[in-house]
């Protein structure tokens, strides 16, 4: 899953194929971080591949990959099967859950505006999800209101923007309250990996914009979900439901269903309405709220 945001690329999972995909679909390969859940084959064998890519390509920008314990000794393993020496800095950072991976200083110096949330799951030891979490937005600029207050149009604006108080030629001060509105909440965008329902999931998509949720199984075959650690398109739904989420989509479905998943579709809607299955090649744009 790629997440593209203000021209950032971010890759959660590295399946086998992954850099395939991204040609395919025009994934930019200029991204830098990469989020693993855990590390069953179908979730990381692709970073291979697409490192010994990056490789070739004389990329010179580090990379950091994240994932749970474990993560240094497999991610170390595996790039050393895919190239002799990967020419660029690579960094591996293990994560457990309740880590905050903070927002970087951009290249222009501009703040990024978000965090990365880690989250337990239940797929059998040590997995987790993650939760992209915006930071609150500066309220809405009233242009009267500053006019109004006497505040010149120019740099005082920003400044109020900014929340800050400015002080005008006549000596007087103007401060933001009641020119700019209220602080507007962020996006909030869940990927669960591989995961039975689990509370945890549960607490971390409150309000979530968008909650991809794995739905490996559907309802018939509900037993074997909770056999192999994985959750039903229902149960899915059950969580997005919990959450309040607005949106949920379900990823990760068995191959049994690739050829149509409506079954699953038909049964999470059942319980949340808002559910659509993922696919190859599928482009999902996430709104603000306001
Ligand atoms: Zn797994
Ligand atoms: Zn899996």
């Amino acid at each position: 899953m790629a997440l593209m945001r203000e021209g950032e690329t971010l890759l959660f999972e590295c399946g086998e194929g992954t850099q395939r995909q991204m040609m395919r679909y025009g994934v930019s390969f200029a991204l830098s971080e990469i989020f693993f859940t855990h590390f069953h084959a179908d979730h990381f064998l692709g970073v291979i591949g697409l490192m010994r890519t990056l490789g070739l390509q004389a990329r010179a920008e580090p990379m950091r990959l994240y994932g749970p314990k474990g993560a240094n000794k497999l991610l170390t393993q595996a790039l050393q099967l895919g190239v002799e020496r990967v020419p660029f800095e690579v960094e591996i950072r293990e994560l457990t859950p309740g880590d905050v991976v903070a927002q970087r200083v951009t290249d222009n110096g501009q703040r990024d505006g978000y965090d990365i949330h880690v989250f337990g799951t239940e797929h059998g030891g040590g997995s987790v999800g993650y939760a992209l979490r915006e930071h609150e937005r500066p309220g809405r600029f009233d242009p009267e209101k500053a006019r109004a207050a006497g505040v010149p149009e120019g740099h005082l604006w920003g400044k109020l923007q900014r929340g800050e108080t400015v002080e005008l030629a006549d000596g007087r001060t103007v401060s933001a309250d009641g020119i700019v509105g209220p602080k507007r909440p962020g996006r909030l965008v869940v990927f669960t990996g591989d995961t039975r329902p689990c509370a945890a999931v549960v607490d971390a998509a409150q309000g979530a914009d968008l909650l991809i949720h794995e739905a490996t199984f559907g309802e018939e075959e509900k037993e074997r979900a909770k056999e192999t650690g994985h959750s039903t398109a229902r149960e899915a739904a059950q969580v997005a439901l919990a959450a309040k989420a607005k949106r949920l989509v379900l990823s990760h479905v068995s191959a049994r269903y690739s050829i149509s998943a409506e079954e699953l579709v038909k049964e999470a809607r059942e319980v949340f309405r808002e559910t659509t299955v993922a696919k190859d090649g599928m482009t999902i744009e996430v709104p603000f709220a306001d």
